[in-house]
């Protein structure tokens, strides 16, 4: 069928100052430039990925939105129809990856930090020294002390196994299939740099990175690819995944043509094979089932390495998780709405799950209440976007926040969706080796590295600023952020008070 879709972009091409270097042809991954005697845009096939724009030496090409591509109407938006005349064509369900553009409110901007005056001083970070260590994992309820003769103190109380971050911010699950091993280099080189963690997600991890095992989460997601003991043993910390909020409730699917030799052997299936992770694990359907696979991971690896439970951030998300902790869970991470880097269907991204602030601060409350939010940490994901945002996250109740789109955007990203085609002209969502070169992962790493010791000086700032000297003084202190534009019960929900309201 003929496609009737208009362009959704156009590129135009400044032909006075281009000096036909054909760059932007070798370029676009996406078949958009071809050379006839000059540069000739195929307007329909651009997706905005910036690359062309980026490396054309004489900045001569420019990509726009086709504003008249449909006549305004508040009703029927282009996006809407452009949807309906996409399935009219295909019969298929849309694909979109690289988290929510739509316009649903995001609460961290909603959300105004304290700051100290007068009577209780600021502290100035650059004289002060200022405390970003936090541990993941179990706390003990009190520590308990002994003393021998000689007045030496001995720490009584068992510690469960504990992982240490030197910045609150971990590198959220993406897999080697649904992104290049450039892009895992580059995380695994800046989180060992950083002291933080890099997270496998579903697809195994590449041999050539069990060095960096101090810091990486392996994941056990509903397919079990590449989990063996060894796997389980190279890390830090294992995390089971039962949903993401790029898509809660559903599973994932890594097309064969993407399952190379290298996906193949660390995933532990056949090369050309689909990669499909069911939607639910088979073997979990209660806290109970849960909990006995917390308990083997627990086995596997000898009580050495927490566990933690990843979910996606839904109604009843507090209920869940309070179950996941009492199911033995060292670590919740909750995932939300608006977040998420992996493919997805489009009506699940837009229409499923609620906002990481609102299932934050419900999780946080509910553990409180029930006395067992020591039992485990929260680990808060989905659209962190800035150091004010995880300052917000842990105010909010979080012990560390996860990053994925910032983290890739650090790479490269231009966040143009377009990563299920498996044509990421950034070298990230992709396995064409001419396509993954583009990334180099030691400048990937540095990158990152770079992102990562900016935050914490803003964190810093933002600590000094409200007169305190550990991000551990800052978790849960809700009382240091106050809305905006709000209404009542998001406030209450929140538990925040309004802008204007003293203590
Ligand atoms: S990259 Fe720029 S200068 Fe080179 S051919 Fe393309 S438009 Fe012309
Ligand atoms: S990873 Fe690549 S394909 Fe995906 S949104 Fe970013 S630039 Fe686009």
């Amino acid at each position: 069928m003929n496609s009737e879709l208009p362009p959704e972009f156009i590129v135009k091409v400044d032909y006075d100052r281009c000096r036909r270097c054909r760059r932007c042809v070798m370029n676009c991954s996406f078949g958009c430039m071809t050379f006839k005697d000059r540069v000739v845009p195929e307007h329909r096939r651009c997706v905005a990925c910036q690359r062309c724009v980026t490396y054309c030496p004489e900045y001569a090409i420019t990509v726009s939105k086709n504003e008249l591509a449909y006549k305004e109407n508040e009703n029927w938006s282009p996006e809407i129809r452009k949807n309906i005349l996409k399935q009219a064509e295909t019969g298929g369900m849309l694909l979109t990856g690289m988290g929510n553009p739509r316009e649903y409110p995001i609460l961290w901007d909603h959300l105004l930090i304290d700051a100290c005056q007068v009577t209780n001083p600021s502290i100035d970070p650059l004289r002060e020294p200022m405390e970003l260590r936090t541990f993941l994992g179990r706390k003990p309820e009190r520590l308990e002390f002994s003393m021998d003769e000689a007045g030496e103190i001995d720490l009584v109380t068992e510690i469960e196994p504990q992982v240490r971050l030197d910045v609150p911010v971990v590198f959220g699950a993406m897999s080697y299939g649904a992104v290049s091993l450039n892009v895992h280099r580059s995380l695994a080189m800046a989180a060992s740099r950083s002291g933080t963690l890099m997270n496998t997600g579903e697809g195994g991890l590449h041999r050539e990175l069990y060095p960096y095992s101090g810091n990486i989460i392996v994941q056990v997601a509903s397919g079990r690819f590449g989990v063996h003991s060894e796997y389980l043993n190279t890390s830090a910390m294992v995390e089971i995944k039962i949903g993401q909020g790029a898509k809660p409730g559903i599973g994932g699917h890594l097309p064969g043509e993407k399952v190379g030799e290298d996906i193949s052997k660390t995933r532990m299936i056949p090369v050309g094979t689909d990669a499909l992770s069911p939607a639910p694990h088979h073997d979990i359907y209660s806290i109970e089932d849960l909990s006995q696979l917390i308990f083997a991971i627990k086995e596997a690896t000898d009580y050495e390495k927490p566990v933690s439970v990843k979910i996606s951030a839904v109604h009843n998300v507090a209920a869940i998780a309070s179950g996941i902790v009492r199911a033995g869970a060292d670590v919740v991470t909750i995932d939300g709405f608006r977040g998420g880097t992996g493919a997805t269907p489009m009506v699940i991204r837009d229409n499923v799950g609620i906002p990481i602030e609102l299932a934050l601060a419900a999780v946080d409350e509910r553990l409180r209440e029930e006395g067992i939010r020591n039992n485990a940490s929260i680990l808060c994901a989905g659209g962190i976007r800035s150091s004010g945002d995880v300052a917000k996250a842990i105010a909010l109740g979080a012990d560390a926040a996860v990053i994925g789109t910032a983290a890739l955007v650090a790479l490269g990203c231009r966040i143009c969706q377009k990563c299920y085609t498996g044509n990421c002209a950034w070298g990230i969502a992709t396995q064409k080796p001419e396509l993954v070169r583009r990334l180099n992962p030691q400048i990937g790493a540095d990158r990152l590295t770079n992102l990562l010791a900016a935050w914490s000086l803003e964190l810093k700032e933002i600590l000094g600023s409200l007169g305190v000297n550990s991000i551990e003084s800052l978790r849960g202190s809700r009382e240091r952020l106050r809305g905006v534009g709000l209404d009542s019960q998001t406030l209450e929900l929140l538990g925040v008070k309004p802008a204007g309201v003293g203590q």
